[in-house]
């Protein structure tokens, strides 16, 4: 097959265009600020594309303009922006930026390489985007995943991004210079990963040459007769209680779900506090994780296949002590069982439960660099307007808290995906219902439950439904087709 690279870059526009946007374009688009363009791209250097945005977060509060970042100390700067890579130089950038900017160049962000070049911390690279990003004028800004995917192709043949840039200056067609950079880094972050790229559902697989590439190795799943891989279906339920759903007919729900893996939240039980006819489901093995407290939080997971291993916890004390996360590997995939904890009335646990938040992330992308990752259970937030009947009046209220929605937003920014909003923008669609006012009758609820997979496994996702129907908790069942 022909490489063809108008084709290959129409493919790709549509691909990563369901992608994490790079964070200095995201910064672009929110802002339209060649200021912050210039310091999100500074600071990007060498960091993870979330550790960039919330750095920049931080400093852009104290610093939202030039005049402004010239009154923080150097000792201030590397505080706001740690723990972004080489903190402590780009601090000693930032600082020195201000004096430099007014000097040479009247307080203006310079719109051409040469001169961008001059500005503490900027390198060709960081110039190029610069221009391309903030200014809109013509420039290849050749980062690692470009010089690299470039070379993978066969399209450049160059040693180093230097030469790539000026190799794709005489060969690049002009109307791709502008957006190649954000394309192939979206891309490198999703699929064409610099380690074990994800060649096995990359959907350029065809035209790609691979050059120099070791793909991931995929142990093989089952088939349907028609070649399709065969779907397997998952469910996700806050139980509020495994011993008082028993009494509701937990046994026979389970039956008539008929689902491959079953992962439960608030259990509230130790095993030997359960009957043997919840621990020994037919053709299900249990796996638990309660929580060292009796009757309070825990999970476990019902798993009609053998998994290859068992991770009970994070690694985290504090977390593990509440027994909030499970983790089954199978051959092709993590499935995270995960129960986030409340914030509490009046915020009380919101330091914790972000602290829990982000430790979670960090443990899900660990896992999503080696193979695909599910990641359901009660996330015990509300994401967005749509998700509750009354945002207005739950906008400090735990569950809806401005943080807590923030983070839900660095969650998905950091490339996981939402599968119910896959298939479904509809309001009104709830997993949870206060046992009050009759709320679930009147459908006054929240949807909190959620299940998510890593963006490169977003393929694999057939169906994502709530199951509203089914009663026994004051949660609903949710439900996800994986491939
Ligand atoms: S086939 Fe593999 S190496 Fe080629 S672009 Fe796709 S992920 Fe990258």
């Amino acid at each position: 097959m022909q490489f063809s690279i108008p084709e290959v870059l129409q493919i790709l526009s549509t691909e990563v265009a369901g992608y994490a946007v790079p964070i200095v374009d995201l910064i672009a688009v929110q802002t339209n600020d060649p200021y912050k363009i210039l310091v999100a791209t500074i600071l990007s250097a060498r960091t993870k594309d979330e550790t960039t945005a919330t750095a920049a977060a931080r400093l852009f509060k104290e610093a939202p303009n030039l005049a402004a970042l010239a009154e923080i100390s150097e000792e201030r700067l590397a505080k706001l922006i740690f723990p972004v890579g080489f903190y402590k130089n780009k601090a000693g950038f930032l600082a020195r930026l201000p004096g430099v900017l007014a000097s040479e160049f009247d307080n203006r962000i310079p719109d051409e390489v040469e001169s961008l070049t001059r500005l503490p911390g900027v390198g060709r690279k960081t110039a190029n985007l610069v221009v391309a990003v903030a200014f809109k004028k013509p420039a290849i800004c050749v980062d690692t995943h470009v010089h690299r995917i470039m070379n993978i192709w066969g399209y450049v043949k160059t040693k180093s991004p230097l030469e790539t840039e000026m190799a794709l200056r005489e060969k690049l067609p002009p109307q791709y210079w502008l957006t190649i950079n954000s394309t192939l880094v979206a891309f490198g972050q999703g699929t064409c990963k610099p380690v074990a790229p994800h060649c096995d559902r990359c959907v350029i697989a065809k035209y790609c040459p691979q050059i120099g590439v070791r793909p991931r190795k995929m142990p093989s799943i089952s088939k349907k007769t028609n070649g399709e891989a065969a779907m397997r279906k998952f469910v996700s339920w806050n139980v509020n209680g495994l011993r008082a759903v028993e009494k509701k007919g937990f046994a026979e729900i389970l039956a008539d779900l008929n689902a491959d893996l079953v992962a439960l939240q608030e259990i509230k039980a130790l095993p030997e506090q359960l009957s043997e006819s919840i621990k020994n489901i037919p053709g299900y093995t249990a796996y638990w994780f309660s929580a060292q407290k009796k009757g309070y939080a825990g999970v476990a997971t019902y798993s009609k296949e053998q998994p290859l291993s068992v991770i009970y916890g994070i690694d985290h004390k504090d977390h593990d002590y509440e027994g909030r996360v499970l983790t089954l590997e199978f051959g092709d995939f993590f499935f995270v069982n995960a129960y986030f904890p409340n914030a509490q009335h009046g915020l009380l646990r919101m330091d914790y439960k972000l602290q829990f938040n982000n430790d979670l992330l960090a443990f899900a992308q660990t896992l999503a660099a080696k193979k695909s990752v599910v990641i359901c259970g009660d996330f015990n937030v509300a994401h967005k307007e749509i998700d509750l009947t009354n945002p207005k009046q739950n906008e400090k209220n735990p569950g809806y808290a401005p943080e807590e929605r923030a983070w839900m937003d660095q969650f998905l920014g950091a490339g996981f995906v939402d599968t119910f909003r896959m298939f479904n923008q509809e309001p009104g669609q709830y997993t949870w219902w206060s046992y009050r006012f009759n709320a679930r009758a009147r459908n006054i609820g929240w949807r909190i439950d959620y299940f998510c997979v890593d963006q490169a496994s977003k393929k694999r996702v057939a169906e994502a439904a709530i199951l509203s129907d089914i009663m026994g908790s004051d949660h609903c069942p949710i439900l996800l087709g994986f491939r």
